[in-house]
């Protein structure tokens, strides 16, 4: 399947209420949907000119931090005339948007704050990397989630979240499978993805959650495939 088919066939996919369809686009690069909501994180330069004419019904772009690996003008600009979706940034991505995306669109996004878009609540949290970086805490109807960017070990028991968004490590200088075994530890998901790393961190992950966490489903995130996932407890 072409990449533009991959995304067709998720803004098709009709997930239950308490399902998420996700589509892992490269290092934290995701596409959330859930019944009611889609959500765009960290796309940095991963969609390119065609998936982003496909992409529709956004409701919500959302930036950890300014590194290219994650935020890219272009291509977030280009997301933004497709969409028109309003963008929460850490404040140097959102300082760089400035004057390029209208005032009421733009949102700089202050760690301990917590934001409000239509339906979707987010909690803002400070992570650790070289230079600022957020963490965020999402909420849309039934489900939370939490997206850690490619942060290093920050403290995350006050988010307990359904799904966990975890990075592995590499190319990120202060990820790991330790740091991302903590979070999960402390966030309690029931369904953790594996992201940002190389295949082994991510395996090493996974085996760590085997054995402290054995009840939590660990993905390891594979660009453009779909996954449905029923992330709420109980
Ligand atoms: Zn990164």
């Amino acid at each position: 399947m072409s990449e533009v088919d991959a995304i067709k066939k998720l803004f098709a996919s009709s997930p239950g209420k308490d399902e998420v369809a996700l589509m892992y686009l490269g290092y934290s690069g995701i596409i959330v949907r859930t019944s009611k909501r889609v959500i765009i994180i960290d796309p940095a330069d991963l969609l390119k000119d065609e998936e982003v004419k496909t992409l529709k019904g956004v409701d919500l772009l959302l930036f950890t931090h300014s590194h290219g690996d994650h935020y890219k003008p272009d291509v977030t600009l280009n997301i933004f005339k497709a969409t028109n979706a309003p963008i929460l940034a850490e404040p140097i991505v959102a300082n760089d948007l400035k004057g390029k995306v209208p005032v009421n669109k733009l949102t700089a996004a202050t760690p301990g704050k917590a934001y409000t878009f239509d339906e979707i609540s987010v909690n803002t949290v400070q992570g650790i990397h070289r230079g600022p970086i957020n963490l965020y805490q999402i909420k849309v109807g039934e489900v939370s989630m939490f997206h850690a960017g490619d942060s290093g070990y920050v403290q995350v028991k006050d988010y307990p979240s359904d799904l966990a968004f975890l990075p592995t490590g590499s190319p990120s200088p202060t990820a790991s499978p330790e740091y991302a075994l903590t979070m999960a530890m402390e966030l309690k998901p029931s369904v953790a993805v594996a992201i940002h790393g190389s295949v082994d961190q991510s395996k090493e992950f996974e085996a760590k959650m085997k054995e402290k966490m054995p009840k939590t489903s660990v993905i390891i995130a594979e660009p453009y495939a779909t996954k449905i996932v029923t992330p709420k407890k109980g």
